[in-house]
């Protein structure tokens, strides 16, 4: 297939492409470098299989020749205030990427008959009243919340790719992801798992904010990328979860990272989220795995094994 891919330069995007690339089809990456990066494409300079256009897909985008499938993977992603590149600093764009990124590429799956790959988020849950999520829980989201700019631009864009697919019968399927990590995460995000194992390599005190009783479900990078080329390939439109199903308390995680890192520093108490940080989260996986056969492989002791070398090599570690 010729896949076009939107936010290719990001974390999960550049990820996709490799593993795309690798599987035989070829790959039109696009980014407007917001918050993508272009060292996590440089390894495909010269791959005559990728090619790359800087583009913003919140205006109109055209793509030359044939596309089989859109993968739009293009926003800001990360909720911490204090990030340059989280949402909370760049509200309208990130409403943008999620309302007329997604209605660009779907006129471009249509244009094409092609297959469209919306990549939504857990973050449609909100503050889940359900535990773990199911696809079916509509969620528990305030409009005019601090994160609904990621939150209903995401909702939005599920609602839309809905509508092209009952309405001008696209072969649509919609991905929510949950808490992913691996290497090429950006250091300087300010999420938690950038955060803690870069300040664990540092050998300084872990972050943990509020008391840390909150839980997240933490899923390698390879795992979440094999289940969403599975997705790629079925015929499911309503979305589905994929995350990895362990949940922790945000204390255990960053103890686990402390002890696989061999850091002594501790943990620091910082009061540097809002009140509306999800207390809860975890995905029910069952439809994944019935309709895609799929599951996580990876824990998190050799997840986080597999992701040092990269933070290592950034912070000059290595
Ligand atoms: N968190 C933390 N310390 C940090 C960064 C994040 O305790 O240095 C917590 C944050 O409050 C949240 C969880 O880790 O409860 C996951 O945060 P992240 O930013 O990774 O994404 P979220 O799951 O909130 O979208």
């Amino acid at each position: 297939m010729r896949i076009l891919i939107t936010g290719a330069a990001g974390f999960l995007g550049s990820h996709l492409s490799d593993k795309l690339l690798a599987d035989g089809h070829e790959v039109i990456g696009m980014d407007n470098f917001v918050t993508g990066n272009p060292d996590n494409i440089a390894h495909l300079a010269g791959n005559d299989k990728f090619i790359f256009f800087k583009r913003d897909v919140s205006n109109y985008i055209f793509v030359p020749g044939k596309v089989d499938a859109i993968m739009h993977f293009a926003s800001p992603a990360s909720p911490n205030p204090q990030s340059k590149s989280g949402y909370f600093n760049l509200p309208i764009q990130t409403m943008k990427a999620g309302a007329l990124g997604t209605h660009n590429c779907l006129g471009i799956a249509r244009a094409h008959n092609a297959k469209f790959l919306l990549a939504s988020t857990s973050e449609i849950y909100g503050d889940p009243l359900v535990h773990p999520q199911t696809e079916d829980y509509a969620g528990n989201v305030d409009p005019v919340g601090t994160r609904a700019v990621y939150d209903e631009a995401k909702r939005f864009a599920e609602s839309l790719t809905m509508a092209y697919h009952r309405f001008h019968n696209v072969n649509t399927s919609i991905v929510r992801i949950f808490n992913t990590y691996g290497p090429r995460m950006d250091l300087e995000d300010g999420r938690a798992l950038p955060n803690l194992l870069k300040q664990a390599l540092l050998g300084q005190p872990l972050t943990v904010y509020g008391d840390g009783g909150q839980t997240r479900s933490f899923c390698y990078v390879d795992d979440l990328v094999n289940g969403i080329i599975k997705l790629l390939y079925s015929k499911e439109h309503l979305p589905v979860n994929i995350g990895n199903p362990v949940e922790m308390t945000i204390l255990q995680f960053a103890e686990a990272i402390n002890r696989i890192t061999g850091n002594k520093a501790g943990i620091t108490y910082v009061d540097a989220r809002s009140s509306r940080d999800p207390q809860r989260r975890q995905p029910n996986i069952e439809r994944a795995k019935q309709i895609l056969n799929w599951e996580p492989a990876v824990d998190l002791e050799e997840g986080i094994r597999r992701t040092i070398p990269f933070f290592k090599s950034k912070l000059g570690l290595a």
